[in-house]
């Protein structure tokens, strides 16, 4: 018995047996390293604006204390449910682990539509959920960051908030904040230009010339537009995007810099041009170099993954490929290359990690530092990922996984069971 459940769970727990089984970890070993170490269920009381009273259910999973304090963003959209920040908490720990940082994994969020609330409401939950989640965090405990829904607004006044109970300022407490409120430069574009500087090492290594290489972006938030925008400026042609409000098209290739002033002012792609409008059922069957999931998990199934026409599959999002459809890659491994979710968007909390470092010591670094930094951390984890699915004859996910497993079953086996 658990009280996780749901599809995005299942997701986590069947991928998860696969890597178990490759590694032959015993079965009495298993659940210490898959079942999270805490999950704290918080109410959010708010003030809306026509003076009732609403209450906003938070969640906040910490999958394990063993290499340090957890870390992971927090998500605001109506589907989140404990049994999705769980899975997403997981995964978090694969991917710290695999990059090697510091750090088990944790994810939170709110079941909320931020687009549905005002601005004034939308600082008063911010602020409710982190005074709820205080005994449960701190800069060496748990350290949040943004995800799909919050930003470095949200994260500014998650900070404010620790810090006014604390009665000093404590920055190392969220990370993905804004410059001014002691965030890292590179921060913003770090998750988009990570996925965009994998895919081109890719392009290269398949001699695909990038000048006049095609993308097509799924999601057009943080990670999808900043992975635009550097593809963009590497020469490629991004021909398709869509968001939750529709698709555009343009075989030509969309001007990414005015879609990205389009959307910081309203809000979405809706209304950026009437001539290029695409079904955004199309988006995945659309034939392309780069194909960029940047959305949501479970995206493209088993039968999505037989039509893809891509020649990289460069992983945006969390969790956006389901097993059936690795399955399918899996066949499909000589007409697709898969650069997985925990190495492809790892550059986030590789700069959050950086954000955390400087804040601690309050020495803080140029951005190319920061950005060759994170390339080097990315190239590392994508050798050593490619060397293992050659040697061990497995696919890239399964070989990404195995290395992040791996290093939290040594953590955990060194230090012993306590106590
Ligand atoms: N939410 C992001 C992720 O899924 C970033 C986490 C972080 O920076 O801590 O990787």
């Amino acid at each position: 018995m658990t009280v996780y459940s749901g599809p995005v769970f299942e997701m986590a727990v069947n991928q998860f047996g696969v890597i178990a089984d490759h590694l032959a970890i015993p079965a009495d070993e298993r659940d210490r390293l898959l079942m999270p170490k805490r999950a704290i269920v918080v109410s959010c009381p708010i003030h809306r604006d026509d003076g009732t009273i609403a209450v906003y259910e938070g969640y906040r999973v910490q999958h394990h204390l063993t290499l340090g304090p957890t870390k992971g963003g927090t998500r605001f959209a109506s589907s989140v449910d404990l049994g999705e920040v769980a899975a997403l908490a997981i995964w978090m720990s694969w991917k710290c682990a695999l990059v090697g940082l510091p750090y088990g994994g944790a994810k939170g969020g709110i079941a909320v539509d931020p687009a549905a609330i005002s601005k004034r409401e939308l600082e008063a939950l911010s602020r409710r959920y982190m005074q709820e989640m205080i005994p449960f965090v701190g800069p060496h405990t748990d350290v949040m960051a943004p995800d799909m829904g919050t930003n470095e607004q949200v994260m500014a006044w998650f900070m404010d908030t620790y810090s006014m109970y604390q009665g000093r300022t404590v920055t190392e407490i969220v990370t993905g904040k804004p410059v001014a409120s002691g965030g890292t430069l590179g921060r913003r574009e770090a998750t988009g230009r990570g996925v965009a500087h994998l895919a081109k090492r890719v392009l290269k290594e398949l001699a695909i010339d990038l000048n006049g290489a095609t993308a097509v972006i799924q999601g057009f938030g943080n990670v999808g537009s900043y992975a635009a925008l550097e593809l963009h400026r590497f020469g490629l042609k991004i021909i398709a995007v869509s968001d939750h409000t529709g698709a555009l098209y343009n075989k030509a290739g969309l001007d990414i810099p005015a879609l990205m002033r389009h959307t910081a002012e309203h809000g979405s792609i809706k209304g950026f041009s009437s001539e290029m409008q695409y079904d955004p059922a199309d988006i995945f069957t659309t034939a392309c170099d780069v194909l960029v999931p940047a959305a949501m998990e479970r995206a493209i199934d088993g039968p999505m993954a037989e039509k893809l026409q891509c020649r990289v599959l460069a992983e945006g999002a969390n969790g956006p490929t389901t097993p059936e459809a690795d399955l399918v890659l899996e066949k499909r491994q000589d007409e697709i290359f898969l650069i997985p979710d925990i190495l492809c968007n790892s550059g986030g909390v590789v700069v959050s990690y950086f954000e955390w470092v400087q804040d601690l010591q309050q020495l803080f670094w140029e951005e190319e530092e920061v950005m060759r930094r994170e390339y080097q951390i990315l190239d590392r984890a994508f050798d050593q990922m490619v060397m293992r699915a050659k040697l061990d004859r497995i696919p890239h996910r399964t070989a990404a996984m195995a290395i992040g497993v791996e290093k939290v079953r040594a953590a955990k086996n060194t230090r012993g069971l306590f106590p």
